[in-house]
């Protein structure tokens, strides 16, 4: 059977937001008289959810369950999606209900027109705590300013996609994925749609402070060297400064001066080289870590139950 839209939603503990979820997502869908497949990625859920998806999985043969092994993390999640889906356009969305289903068929429609990536830009996020707010905007545009590619500012991982473009993405296995940045290297003709981000419906963010900065590291180390270069400008930013100290130091020992001779300036200048080193070394590790985790090789996920129709 040709199937016109995929719906990916991961889900990690949506106990209360699923038939929500599979509610509105039909609703929406039906209206477009094609044919549609919801795929429902269960990220290790402890809470229960595991059994609601199965269960609608049961009632209705378009929702397909893929059930992990254990939490693999987000991004994860909508990978394991976009393997399973066979859609000619692939949307990922939110299990909350922070991206409106009924967005889709604006979506839809840019897609209808030619694009083959459609995003959806945060034009406003409601019940979100400020912290969040300021981390996100700081990020979008920090990491706008040091990848090579141009990833869009206020933009999630709600986006409709081609066919073409998730086959592209399909062969990308890298493991500490970043999927917005993935899908806007991969080129191809991408347009933004404006979008009032809606708060939870229930529940609480699976997205804790430590989650978010590890999106953020992933991000930054996926699509750019910066963070190494850095290490070089402050060698030889510091390495620069002592050779211009040099002749200053000299004409004051000749001219009887006591300045830059106490222990102090020593001390700093020290911790201060120790503390760049460091610093440096532990990026490098970032990189190096990395390469460790790629070149093992391992599946980036564990499927427990896969969908009958596979
Ligand atoms: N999620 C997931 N695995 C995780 C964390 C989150 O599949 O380890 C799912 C979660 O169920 C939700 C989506 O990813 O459907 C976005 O998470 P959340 O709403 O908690 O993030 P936020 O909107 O707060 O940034
Ligand atoms: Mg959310």
């Amino acid at each position: 059977m040709k199937i016109t839209y995929s719906i990916i939603a991961p889900i990690y503990n949506e106990k209360e937001n699923l038939p929500e979820l599979q509610r509105r997502v039909s609703a929406v869908m039906d209206s477009t008289n094609e044919s549609w497949e919801l795929i429902l990625v269960d990220d290790g859920s402890t809470d229960g959810s595991t059994e609601i998806i199965r269960e609608l999985a049961k009632q209705d043969d378009r929702i397909r369950p893929v059930i992990f092994a254990r939490n693999f993390g987000h991004q994860v999640a909508v990978t394991a999606g976009l393997d399973y889906s066979r859609g000619d356009a692939v949307v990922i969305i939110d299990a909350d209900l922070q991206d409106p289903p009924e967005l889709i068929l604006e979506l839809a429609q840019k897609w209808k027109e030619g694009n083959e990536v459609v995003f959806a830009v945060r034009a406003e996020r409601e019940g979100e705590s400020w912290f969040k707010l300021w981390t996100a905007s700081l990020f979008y545009r920090i990491i706008y300013r040091i990848t090579d590619v141009k990833i869009p500012l206020d933009t999630g991982d709600f986006r409709l996609m081609d066919r073409k473009v998730v086959n592209v993405m399909n062969q990308m296995r890298e493991r500490h994925r970043f999927l917005r940045g993935m899908s806007a290297w991969v080129g191809f003709k991408q347009v933004g749609v404006e979008y009032k981000r809606a708060a939870r419906v229930a529940g609480e963010t699976k997205y804790p402070f430590k989650k978010m900065f590890r999106l953020a590291i992933n991000a930054v180390t996926g699509f750019s060297y910066f963070p190494l270069q850095v290490a070089t400008y402050f060698g030889f930013a510091s390495a620069g400064f002592a050779i211009l100290v040099i002749p200053i130091v000299i004409y004051l020992r000749i001219t009887g001066s006591q300045a830059f001779f106490g222990q102090a300036s020593t001390l700093i200048a020290v911790l201060f080289l120790g503390g760049v080193q460091l610093i440096s070394l532990g990026v490098l590790g970032e990189y190096i870590g990395r390469l460790y985790d790629e070149a093992k090789g391992r599946p980036l996920y564990i499927v427990r139950e896969a969908p009958e129709d596979q």
